[in-house]
């Protein structure tokens, strides 16, 4: 017997063409936002051993490098320092001869169009390698929020075009809303690390930023099993006057980028986080996936959740990709 099924969605399936014409969701070059570290003392690019491909700059060839990728596409950068100047509570991060003003002021003079954001904390600045003021074992969240508003107006006389705290300090928005505004830097918006998890994902970028840290981040970054909490997080930072709300990491957490995109219209970033770039690198160096076509995949994945923007390390050969079509 002879089945006839209702309804045929195959008939938009049947060329290339008709796909197109009916895909709901596309990758742009200017969705992408590329993180790059610099780090202090080196003469020459150091490989990351556990991020095949990506690697930390001397300061000298940040503008050299930020011109390449101008080049190719990249229209948005987010900068990391790895310091060597570290002491108790990253006091590095407010100095205007620090390493994060200079790399601002190196960047916007090397391509002055490229949208030049900072990343905000001081994790990569302090000898204990937490984020903040650490007060009896733990990071005490006010004084870090003193200091955080005295590294984003650092920032911003530096030149920077967005801030992005990554802290998950409570408060955190409001006092650097407050302390810009303070100084003048009304224009300047914050991409907030709203939904931000203690997350294992991580692991690759403690090498990337040659931390030995070996705590724990679980009383300021959010526990993974929580969603509801998750959406809290970033409602609050939206109504504390975020820009750009964020979710990080990426592909464990798109029903957390589904739902925050439900309650906000705030454009929303992902974080596809060093693990997650790990992860396919290496299942694609041993040649048991299509790293390319995984690697799209993932993108409109977060697309289709509900991202505007997205933070990855294979923000370049995306470009590459996308321009080959
Ligand atoms: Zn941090």
């Amino acid at each position: 017997m002879t089945i006839t099924p209702d309804f045929r969605f195959r008939r938009l399936r049947r060329s290339p063409v008709l796909r197109q014409i009916v895909r709901e969701h596309h990758l742009r070059p200017e969705d992408l936002i590329m993180p790059i570290f610099v780090q202090e003392g080196i003469a020459e690019p150091v490989d990351i051993a556990s991020m095949p491909g990506v690697q930390r700059f001397p300061e000298s060839q940040l503008g050299g490098e930020l011109r390449r990728l101008w080049q190719l596409g990249l229209r948005a950068a987010i900068l990391f320092g790895v310091s060597d100047n570290k002491d108790s509570c990253g006091s590095d991060t407010w100095s205007d001869d620090g390493l994060m003003a200079r790399c601002i002021r190196t960047a916007k003079a090397a391509v002055p169009d490229m949208l030049i954001i900072s990343d905000n904390c001081f994790c990569e600045y302090t000898d204990h390698g937490h984020c903040g003021v650490v007060v009896e074992d733990d990071v005490d969240n006010d004084q870090t929020l003193t200091n955080l508003q005295a590294q984003v107006v650092t920032a911003a006389r530096a030149g920077v075009d967005m801030i992005a705290p990554s802290g998950m300090m409570d408060g955190m928005i409001a006092a650097i809303r407050e302390a810009l505004d303070e100084d003048g830097y009304h224009h300047i918006p914050v991409m907030s690390y709203s939904t931000k998890f203690a997350s294992a994902f991580y692991g690759p970028f403690r090498d990337a930023v040659d931390s030995n840290f070996k705590g724990s981040r679980n009383t300021y970054q959010m526990d993974p099993a929580n969603g509801r909490e998750a959406l809290a997080e970033s409602m609050q930072d939206e109504g504390e006057g975020a820009d750009i709300l964020m979710v990080k990491p990426g592909l464990a957490y798109l029903d957390v980028i589904a739902n925050i995109r439900q309650h906000s219209n705030q454009p929303l970033a992902v974080y596809h986080v060093s693990g997650e770039y790990a992860m396919i690198k290496a299942a694609a160096n041993a040649g048991v996936i299509d790293e390319k076509a995984v690697v799209l995949e993932t993108m409109l994945a977060f697309k289709r959740a509900g991202c505007d923007l997205i933070l990855t390390y294979y923000a370049e050969d995306l470009l590459k990709w996308l321009a080959e079509g």
